[in-house]
């Protein structure tokens, strides 16, 4: 698979991760790069429909709408894209495995996509069954299901199992990248680690400070599955190390999710604006309307007794 990236977020420095399936930084001067967020070097999305991911160009404007669909992988599965995930010879596990409930971890998935959702024109098209088959298994054997596929999955490395969190690629299909492109936007988190839900966790430290807000972690994790990369701004919830929990966007975050799916789509656009206006003066008018018949009616009436009949 050529053009995907898979981004880390670690509790040091980001660790590099095989050239092939990640990058970094967006190349100087990219037109992209209007604030401080940054953007992989093959800038992608998700378009409005499920499955259909696109690469920014002509036919896939950035700043456009966009939505996502997203399953939760069971255990056993392995990897089927050929890219390299550092995952070795493991194969996934439960989601459960994280220390949460089922619907406890879907309720932050669903939270943390809706974070980046109310802050953009991307659309968070809720949780779907997922395929059941091999992380970047083809489309047609299932692999597409969901867009973003998260699971429970131990790196292979004791350097990985003690200092890496999760990873997650940018958005792709096969139509995109290629055989194994369904790995796009996919999630895997380290069950090796102790995680928590804890809104004022301060941070990490190897000996005295373990635990990390998986809600945290979920939104950043997210941000890569949406299209984004690191950001050097600090206290941006796409900054590469874990800082503590983080569970509101930075203003460099808004900047980088509305450069790729635009502005949030609840406020009403201008024109909407009118329709609104206008169907309020129609129903104002109606109103004044029914009362009339009643006072016009009297009036009428009175008439017809004085034998003046008024049309
Ligand atoms: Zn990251």
């Amino acid at each position: 698979m050529s053009a995907r990236q898979l981004a880390v977020v670690t509790v040091v420095a980001c660790l590099p991760m095989p050239v092939a399936i990640h990058a970094d930084m967006v190349p100087p001067g990219s037109q992209l790069a209007v604030a401080s967020f940054e953007l992989p070097a093959v800038p992608s999305k998700w378009e409005p429909g499920a499955n259909t991911a696109s690469i920014f160009s002509a036919a896939a404007i950035p700043g456009t709408p966009g939505g996502a669909t997203w399953s939760i992988m069971g255990a056993g599965f392995s990897d089927a894209s050929g890219a390299d995930m550092t995952h070795g010879a493991n194969t996934t596990v439960v989601i459960t495995s994280l220390g949460f409930s089922l619907s406890t971890i879907q309720g932050m998935i669903d939270a943390a996509l809706n974070v980046w959702a109310a802050a953009s024109g991307f659309t968070n098209l809720g949780q779907v069954t997922d395929g059941g088959v091999n992380a970047g298994a083809s489309e047609a054997g299932g692999g597409q299901l969901g867009d973003i596929r998260i699971t429970a999955w131990a790196f292979d490395s004791l350097l990985d199992q003690l200092f890496t969190l999760a990873h997650a690629a940018t958005p792709g299909t096969e139509a995109t990248d290629g055989a194994g492109g369904t790995l796009g936007g996919d999630l895997h988190l380290n069950p090796d680690q102790l995680w928590v839900d804890d809104p004022t966790d301060v941070g990490f430290d190897p000996f005295f400070d373990t635990d990390v807000d998986l809600p945290t972690v979920l939104l950043h994790e997210l941000g890569h599955s949406l299209g984004l990369d690191h950001s050097p701004v600090a206290g941006s919830v796409m900054e590469a190390s874990y800082m503590g929990a983080r569970r509101t966007l930075h203003a460099d975050d808004i900047a980088g999710i509305q450069a790729i799916y635009g502005a949030s789509q609840a406020v009403p656009e201008p024109p909407a604006l009118l329709l609104l206006g206008f169907a309020l003066l129609v129903m104002a008018l109606v109103r004044v309307a029914r009362r009339r018949p009643a006072v016009s009616h009297s009036v009428w009436a009175a008439a017809l007794t004085d034998g003046n009949r008024i049309a």
